[in-house]
């Protein structure tokens, strides 16, 4: 029988290039020239999004292959992470794990916290010990902590990128993308495949804009799709190698369903509760406002960047029942949701009190000062505070989901576009 071996790798990134799906995808093409052959999809997973360690994205790669043996496998992780990932660079702690067999509860548990919580190297050593896992690390090696969760992960929701990547003498150099068939193969692809393009900026969303070896990066909700995709994209550089990995991207993973009481600093939580008081702006522009559910009061933050969203929220009115998702940051304010997402489940119906017109002149009656009643101006007829004419707030508001644009999202967001789009049967592994 053939042993099945995973392969999980982390944090060989650095800030001037470098990028994990690269060391990834080079390793599977060495390791299938040593007769391994991959399994699956390589998958591309994404962790705490609020973790402060992070490089760009906090991306682990893993994948599984069968046909060799441990030790090969050892040999082939070691020379490729020593030989791209960029090891001099301050912040850059590689780490590989290789897993035989597949893995088990342990390690599924391990990716819900790495998802949701900060994890230290050694608590990751720990689990691979557990697990019978072997541990590659450089530096002080806290790529173990995602590459053990990347083996882990639970990809019962999942999204797919195909990643182009670029040869080693264009890294760095303008991406010779024909932006107009970017927009070409959005429309005719699109919610099959999604963030290609940002319509409220303009601005083309599959390019990084790093000197990092990725040329671009096509999402979407199954292999065909960003296949078909990535087949419209015109480019003027040579492609070095193109991979389709499955991801943890877009599917709202890194969220949790939380009351205001349980929130604290660095989680990603999604929470119900009533607007309290009215959203202000302060003077960077960024808007705020609060939700109570109960169990306490939080404040909520729309930053500038997320345009159309903001302009919602700043709609929001005391009584308006919402769902918020988002990263809890803890601010000089308190904590405070970063809000990616926001549901307005019910709009409240405000009503505005105005003074009554007399009923023998037909003019618009005085006001007399709070609880005071009113009094005609022409006749001096007075009335009581019960005769306020009341009148409802057109609030240009609906009920729905609003969420930011395609620039402001986080990797592990998911896109309101995805619930529109179709589940296509899968393929077993588009590697080329
Ligand atoms: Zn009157």
């Amino acid at each position: 029988m053939a042993v099945v071996l995973w392969i999980g790798v982390d944090d060989t990134d650095w800030a001037g290039g470098g990028c994990t799906t690269y060391v990834g995808a080079i390793l599977i093409r060495r390791l299938s020239r040593l007769g391994f052959r991959l399994v699956g999809f390589p998958r591309l997973v994404r962790l705490n999004p609020n973790c402060p360690f992070k490089t760009r994205g906090n991306a682990a790669v893993a994948f599984r292959v069968v046909g060799g043996g441990v030790e090969a496998a050892v040999d082939a992780v070691r020379g490729v992470v020593e030989e791209l990932a960029g090891m001099e660079s301050e912040g850059t702690e590689p780490g590989a794990v290789l897993l035989e067999g597949e893995p088990d509860e342990v390690l599924r548990r391990f990716y819900w916290r790495a998802l949701h919580e900060i994890i230290s190297i050694d608590e990751g050593l720990r689990v691979a010990e557990k697990v019978g896992a072997r541990v590659l690390r450089w530096k002080k090696g806290r790529g173990v902590i995602g590459a053990l969760a990347a083996i882990g992960a639970d990809l019962s929701s999942k999204t797919y990128e195909l990643i182009a990547h670029r040869r080693p003498e264009y890294w760095g150099t303008v991406r010779q993308i024909d932006e107009e068939s970017v927009y070409r193969m959005d429309e005719a692809t699109r919610p099959l495949t999604f963030d290609n393009v940002d319509y409220e900026t303009g601005e083309i969303r599959i390019a990084p804009h790093t000197p990092c070896p990725v040329l671009f990066g096509i999402r979407g909700v199954s292999p065909e799709a960003v296949v078909r995709a990535f087949r419209m994209v015109e480019v003027r550089e040579p492609v070095a190698m193109v991979t389709v990995f499955e991801t943890n991207q877009g599917t709202d993973a890194h969220i949790l369903p939380m009351r205001v009481s349980m929130l604290r600093d660095g989680v990603s939580a999604m929470v119900e509760g009533t607007v309290v008081g009215k959203p202000r702006y302060d003077a960077g522009g960024h808007l705020f406002f609060k939700i109570s559910d109960g169990t306490g009061t939080l404040t909520c933050a729309v930053y500038e960047p997320t345009r159309s969203l903001r302009h919602v929220a700043s709609k929001l009115m005391p009584g308006d029942e919402v769902t918020v998702y988002g990263a809890v940051k803890l601010k000089p304010q308190g904590l405070t949701l970063n809000v990616e997402k926001i549901h307005v489940r019910r709009v409240a119906e405000i009503y505005m009190g105005r003074p009554p017109t007399c009923p023998r002149c037909g003019v618009r009656m005085k006001s007399l000062g709070s609880f005071q009643g009113y009094k005609c101006r022409r006749c001096g007829l007075r009335k009581g505070v019960e005769a306020v004419e009341l009148r409802r707030v057109e609030r240009g508001l609906r009920p729905g989901v609003y969420e930011v644009p395609p620039s402001a999202r986080r990797h592990l967001s998911k896109p309101l576009i995805l619930e529109d789009a179709r589940r296509r049967p899968q393929a077993s592994s588009v590697c080329f």
